[in-house]
């Protein structure tokens, strides 16, 4: 963070993490460091729990004994845990800049002005929305407020058919792309699945569209995993016949179909560990995460899919020792994540959804 005072911008490394081993050592049980597999390696080896954003809000919703949970991801991580901890405890983020481009794609307006459109062209049809987890907490509230639920990339194919149980269509934001393959996973056809036009207008086509469709998805996306194309996929399984490729499903449809193995990030991580010795594997995911794991596990020759194109979250990336060490060392001073009480009653209703019906 520029803001950040000179005794911390100009520490170096090793000042740093000695600093936020000695506050963690005197705090105890205190506080909890959270960690998302794409932070930076030093950022993660100071982690109490590492995870991806599904393990780490059911670390945040049980950490019962924690005064302070320090989240080192991006904002709607950290609003999440503050919304599923209790009162009292107080939740940070160590780089408020942090943002989620993805999350930023769908507003507030633009999905309720969707919702209402949509329920005027299926004024009979139930509809259930699902928020993905990479949204703003008003939008979570807003899937809680209309009997919804959240999912991760761990569970969406969980929550489709919990919300399929209890109504006929699904409206699923913002990310297209987990559920066009959620969808097509769950044997959906291509013209069951609507993508929505947002600020504009709703054509005849468009209204027979949505009536024949199971599920209406938003045009959102991850800029860092739809860098993977079929080419890269291609590329590989000329140059190494035995290469296993797994990818993450916010990837393209094309690239998920390609792959061996498609899966969450805490999938990928147990892919990587339980492979063969001497296996090759090209990971379509962030680089950070693939970076650690080629450095945790020698003994397999692990790569990053594109090879080229630099697949790295500059929003994860954002968050420094110096952040976090800030933080630590500031805890009662500097500012908490806060959530206004009426939207965090019913994001909560649609998280305590997601984590009730598991992974
Ligand atoms: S990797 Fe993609 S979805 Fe995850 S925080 Fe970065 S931009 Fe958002």
């Amino acid at each position: 963070m520029n803001s950040l005072p000179e005794n911390y911008r100009a520490a170096g490394d090793d000042e740093l993490t000695a600093r936020i081993e000695a506050v963690k050592k005197r705090m105890g049980k205190r506080l909890v460091v959270l960690a998302h597999h794409y932070q930076r390696y030093e950022i993660v080896s100071l982690g109490d729990y590492i995870g991806d954003s599904y393990g780490l809000s059911r670390i945040a919703a049980k950490s019962a004994e924690a005064e302070y949970i320090v989240f080192c991801g991006v904002r709607f991580m950290a609003e999440a845990a503050r919304t599923l901890c209790r009162p009292e405890q107080k939740v940070y983020l160590p780089n408020l800049s942090a943002g989620c481009p993805m999350a930023d794609m769908a507003s507030v307006e633009q999905v309720n002005e969707a919702w209402e459109s949509i329920k005027q062209v299926c004024p009979s049809s139930t509809i259930m929305p699902i928020s993905y987890m990479n949204t703003l907490t008003e939008l979570k509230a807003f899937t809680g407020r209309n009997g919804g639920l959240i999912c991760t990339s761990s569970n969406a194919e969980v929550a489709f058919k919990w919300a399929f149980e209890r109504g006929e269509k699904l409206f699923f934001f913002p990310d297209q792309h987990l559920g066009r393959n959620t969808s097509k996973r769950m044997g959906l056809k291509p013209e069951q699945v609507y993508l929505f036009k947002p600020d504009s207008q709703i054509s005849k086509t468009d209204q027979q569209a949505i009536i024949a469709a199971k599920v209406i998805l938003w045009p959102g996306y991850c800029y860092v995993h739809t860098k993977f194309t079929k080419d890269h996929i291609d590329e590989w399984r000329a140059r190494e016949p035995k290469v296993k490729i797994v990818v993450h499903p916010e990837c393209r449809q094309e690239v998920v179909d390609g792959a061996d193995a498609v899966g969450s990030t805490a999938f990928i991580v147990r892919y990587v560990e339980t492979a063969a010795i001497g296996s090759t594997i090209a990971i379509g995911t962030e680089l950070n995460l693939v970076s650690r794991l080629a450095r945790t596990h020698t003994d397999k020759n692990i790569f990053e899919l594109s090879g080229e194109s630099c697949a790295i979250c500059s929003n994860m990336f954002r968050t420094s020792l110096a952040d976090l060490c800030y933080t630590v060392e500031n805890l009662d001073t500097i500012p908490q994540i806060m959530i206004d009480d009426e939207i965090k009653t019913d994001a909560r209703t649609a998280l305590e959804r997601m984590l009730e019906i598991g992974g």
